[in-house]
């Protein structure tokens, strides 16, 4: 049975990898599927299509939204959209817009803790990348504030500690239209890490295709129980390793062992109108 990554970052997110690199490594494990799902940007994913068009291994197109959902931060995946759609296009517009936003929200809340830090440093090391807290943590710890980019998140940067940031995101009903809308489905990422079940229960009405079963921050107990939910309710189940480089944060530092069965994305293939040969 082959095997598919659906969850994975590069360089242009927070990942550590460049997009054909990525696709190489991707050949290299075997996997027969890969997805790119950097954070709100596609820029990754349409970098590795001419690395992928070389190598027997087909590359679905991914993103991970950040999306407001009562209230609070929650990821949402998105497959097999049509990366030209003209409201899909004007949804990555708003949220780039809202990520450079948050940028100066960030730095100015760090100021005035006393931290000399401007968002154009950010953005400088951030370069081409979609800019977001990692960033901010590098040049923390650049400037000797922080030890480590561990460090900066669990001080300063952590939802616990910066308090609620969510103003500029989409509501999750308003990106599950743009990514349907442009041919696509939309997967409720790692919600072991984010949801209860009952909250999972009350989002997977009709605006949920799927469930990301299968991620690095779920045990058995997660996995079972979501595949489980998934398919009661008739909806996809997904699953990849989250991967942001090796030597990265906890969950997703290693690539090639959190996968899930090639048949389980090919299902998802199946439910998109727009994919590519
Ligand atoms: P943002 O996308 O700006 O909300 O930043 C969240 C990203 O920061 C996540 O996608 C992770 O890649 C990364 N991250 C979250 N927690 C940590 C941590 N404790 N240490 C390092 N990176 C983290
Ligand atoms: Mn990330
Ligand atoms: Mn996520
Ligand atoms: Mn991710």
């Amino acid at each position: 049975m082959g095997r598919a990554d659906l969850h994975t970052h590069t360089t242009a997110s927070d990942g550590a990898a460049e997009p054909a690199d990525l696709v190489r490594m991707a050949y290299e494990n075997r996997l027969e599927l890969l997805s790119i799902t950097d954070h709100d940007t596609i820029d990754g994913y349409l970098e590795a299509r001419e690395e992928a068009a070389t190598l027997p291994i087909q590359l679905i197109p991914g993103i991970e939204l950040t999306t407001l959902w009562q209230g609070r931060e929650l990821h949402l995946l998105g497959y097999g959209f049509d990366p030209a759609d003209s409201a899909f296009m004007k949804l990555l517009v708003s949220q780039r817009r809202a990520r450079k936003d948050r940028i100066g929200v960030i730095t100015h809340r760090l100021q005035k803790l006393g931290l000399d830090v401007d968002p154009d440093e950010v953005f400088a090391v951030a370069g081409r990348s979609m800019p977001g807290r990692p960033h901010v943590a590098r040049v923390l710890t650049k400037k000797g504030y922080t030890g480590s980019v561990h460090e900066a998140f669990v001080r300063y940067l952590g939802n616990e500690v910066m308090g609620s940031l969510d103003l500029f995101w989409v509501h999750l009903e308003a990106a599950s239209e743009a990514v349907r809308g442009a041919g696509g489905v939309v997967v409720i990422a790692h919600p072991g890490r984010t949801c209860t079940y009952e909250e999972v229960e009350e989002m997977c009405n009709d605006r949920i295709d799927g469930i990301e079963c299968i991620h690095p921050s779920h045990g058995y107990d997660h996995q079972l129980r979501y595949t489980r939910m998934a398919e009661r309710w008739g909806l996809l189940v997904s699953g990849g390793s989250d991967f942001h480089g090796s030597g990265t944060h906890e969950a997703g530092s290693r690539f090639g062992t959190v996968t899930v069965e090639s048949g389980r994305a090919e299902r998802i293939l199946q439910r998109c109108s727009s994919v590519p040969e």
